[in-house]
């Protein structure tokens, strides 16, 4: 995915100015930066739940047969939305599940409406995936009666049912009890692992460096920079990153 001279305002207040950066097949991106920076926006630009201002966002869309990927640009009004979100997958801070259905309805509701998926198939890749998470026994749950970090290891099944290319992290473990968090975490380290291309804003420095090819540093609605974790933590250029890391270090 291509992201170019991308820009965004709510009102008077300029969001996103003149972002560029791109995200290549199974890498894994962690956004960092300081609260109100715009690192939601951006996130939600390159699944058009914003639609920015001005820019290209080009994204390999790949069909069926993997070996074939169209070249979509995002920003063109010809963009079929739900096509997108099955091929982008986002995970949300507040998880965004339907809290009165159970967990495998919550995980095959996407595939039946929008894939045509049969309701067995559906199920099958629902239970082999919640299964991967550690929530089969949980099928029939509701979900109103899950904890935050079961929650949220439904909401990335759900995600990945679709099959998507891409998948969106929205501080996903940031709405979590701390004694919550590594089992998230480890879910999204295995979910790198597998080669899985992610996109994932984070206050979680260890995971960031740990698990990012590229970590990129936000601040003010610019990209100000971007490098392999180990050079953005121990040695970065500019001063803002500097300060921002000896708060969060
Ligand atoms: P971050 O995720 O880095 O904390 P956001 O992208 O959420 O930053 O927000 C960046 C700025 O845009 C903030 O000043 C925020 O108040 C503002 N903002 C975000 N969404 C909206 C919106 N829908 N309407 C108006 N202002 C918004
Ligand atoms: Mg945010």
């Amino acid at each position: 995915m291509q992201i170019q001279n991308l820009r965004k305002s709510f009102g008077n207040l300029e969001v996103l100015k003149d972002i560029n950066f791109e995200v290549n097949k199974g890498e894994v991106i962690c956004i960092i930066g300081p609260s109100g920076s715009g690192k939601s926006t951006l996130l939600r630009c390159l699944n058009l739940l914003e639609e920015p201002d001005e820019g290209n966002i080009l994204f390999n869309v790949s069909e069926k047969d993997e070996a074939v990927t169209e070249e979509w640009d995002l920003t063109s009004p010809d963009t079929d939305l739900n096509k997108l979100r099955t091929k982008i997958g986002m995970v949300f801070q507040s998880f965004n599940l339907f809290d009165n259905k159970n967990v495998i309805d919550n995980c095959t509701l996407g595939q039946l409406k929008v894939l045509d998926r049969s309701k067995e198939e559906a199920e099958d890749l629902a239970k082999d995936l919640l299964d991967q998470v550690g929530m089969s026994d949980f099928l029939y749950a509701p979900v109103s009666s899950l904890s935050g970090g079961q929650k949220q290891r439904v909401a990335i099944s759900r995600a990945l049912a679709m099959q998507p290319d891409i998948m969106l992290f929205d501080e996903p473990t940031s709405a979590l009890d701390p004694e919550m968090v590594g089992d998230v975490l480890n879910v999204m380290r295995k979910l790198a692992n597998s080669g899985m291309t992610m996109v994932v804003v984070t206050h979680e420095m260890e995971f960031a460096r740990e698990v990012a090819d590229r970590v990129v540093f936000m601040d003010d609605g610019y990209i100000l920079e971007q490098g392999n974790p180990e050079n953005i933590f121990t040695k970065p250029n500019h001063k803002r990153t500097q300060e921002f890391l000896r708060r969060v270090l």
